[in-house]
């Protein structure tokens, strides 16, 4: 279950937040110096998700240096939380040990709520905005008393809450699907047929079976996966009117329930438009991807200088899918299929953490800011990852982004956690 932690300085209304936020009354508690409250763990429920609230009051501030002893106990509850809210009072706006605790802030590359605590009208609440002085990004003016603001607080950590582990991530280790598509006479059947002698058909195998019966388990590598749709790549089709769409929608059929897709395509012939449409269904439905150059063996000099610049040209949009070249006819680098697929795959379920991702994020924005636009720079607050297969990031911003800010961070992103063979979705949550 994720942890949320509350810090902050005495009597800014931890207590009374925590009360609110688990909505009972329960645990109030006055930040009296002496009453130890360190690090009480409360389950809470909003929208149907359960987290943990962790309050981390009573601490007895020494006079003679207080911002280590507020820096010292709320990194404590810091480690091991996934969000932090830190309270600071509105009413009083920010203080030295609000800023040392800042800074441990910081250091932890926890995602941050900046919560303005006692924002109980609408005069309080724009003083609050001074509090972007922090550098914690926008403040969420809370009324912990009476409930104001509340809600979108609640909404705020549910937001950045790490994502709950997926069907996905729970299945049962079977054979991985792998979809091989490519255009008619690109070597689909010549490929199978180099993996056919250690081919099992699963058509007649046992009810209860979750193999679909067009597919068929086939060794590769050594490696036993799900070929979706074997059927469709034996029966070859006729020429006749309405097959090109049928086989399209066959392909299309494949792709959605395969984990990673084989596109193949014919090397000796320039890129065409219905090789970018096998692809792009491949990109839209966020499966894992190897290209395959089949017919290597057709490739001479001449060919390799053309196809450089088709490749160029054609697959700029996609620099991340894996590239093989191969040929089924001679066999060359067929043996590199499996490995390419594995790598795909484990690129699409990556997930990184939190705190790493926060880190990196961190130091990306600082070296590199949003250009200024209207003399405002949307400020990316923290970033979660929301899932996988393929992974998906949620950046929090004060703003929107500009597009070509988002594809630097998207860029920047590939270059520190790879993601090789798999596509990575990113959305941008502007703060309201
Ligand atoms: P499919 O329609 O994608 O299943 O393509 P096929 O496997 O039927 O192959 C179409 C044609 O390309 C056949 O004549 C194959 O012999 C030929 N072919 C397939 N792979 C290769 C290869 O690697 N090199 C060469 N030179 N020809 C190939």
């Amino acid at each position: 279950q994720p942890v949320v932690a509350v810090v902050g300085r005495p009597n800014v209304g931890k207590s009374t937040l925590v009360n609110r936020i688990i909505g009972r009354r329960q645990a109030v508690v006055e930040d009296v110096p002496g009453v130890t409250r360190d690090r009480v763990p409360y389950d809470a429920q909003w929208n149907g998700r359960a987290f943990t609230v962790v309050d981390t009051g009573g601490w007895e501030p020494d006079a003679k240096d207080r911002a280590a002893a507020i820096a010292a106990q709320a990194e404590t509850a810091v480690v091991t939380a996934d969000v932090v809210l830190f309270v600071v009072d509105a009413m009083v706006g920010s203080t030295d040990v609000d800023e040392a605790a800042v800074k441990m802030l910081r250091r932890s590359a926890k995602p941050v709520i900046l919560v303005a605590n006692k924002a109980d009208n609408n005069s309080i609440e724009m003083e609050a905005t001074s509090l972007w002085s922090l550098g914690l990004g926008e403040p969420f003016p809370v009324s912990a008393l009476h409930g104001r603001g509340s809600g979108d607080l609640l909404d705020a950590i549910l937001a950045a809450l790490p994502e709950a582990p997926t069907i996905l991530e729970n299945r049962p280790r079977g054979p991985r699907r792998v979809a091989l598509v490519g255009r008619p006479n690109v070597g689909k059947s010549s490929l199978l047929n180099r993996f056919s002698g250690e081919e099992r058909a699963v058509v007649d195998s046992v009810a209860g079976t979750t193999v679909d019966p067009v597919d068929s388990l086939v060794e590769i590598g050594g490696q036993t996966w799900q070929l979706v749709d074997t059927a469709g790549l034996r029966k070859r089709v006729g020429k006749a009117s309405g097959t090109e769409y049928y086989a399209s929608l066959r392909t299309a059929g494949a792709i959605e329930a395969a984990e990673v897709a084989v596109v193949l395509l014919d090397s000796s012939e320039p890129i065409s438009e219905q090789d970018q449409r096998i692809l792009s269904m491949v990109t839209e439905s966020g499966r894992a991807l190897v290209i395959a150059f089949n017919k290597w063996d057709l490739v001479d000099a001449d060919r390799r200088y053309y196809l450089d610049k088709e490749i160029d040209r054609e697959l700029r949009r996609i620099p991340w899918a894996i590239r093989l070249n191969l040929s089924a006819m001679t066999g060359r680098a067929v043996d590199k299929l499996a490995p390419a697929l594995n790598k795909a795959l484990a690129s699409w379920e990556t997930r990184v953490r939190t705190a790493h991702l926060n880190q990196w994020l961190t130091a990306l924005v600082q070296a590199t800011p949003h250009p200024v636009r209207g003399g405002r720079a949307p400020r990316i607050l923290f970033a979660t990852q929301a899932g996988v297969a393929p992974p998906r990031f949620v950046l929090f911003t004060t703003g929107p982004l500009d597009a070509g800010y988002q594809r630097f961070v998207e860029r920047k992103l590939r270059e520190e956690f790879g993601y090789e063979g798999s596509p990575i979705e990113i959305s941008v949550r502007p703060r309201k």
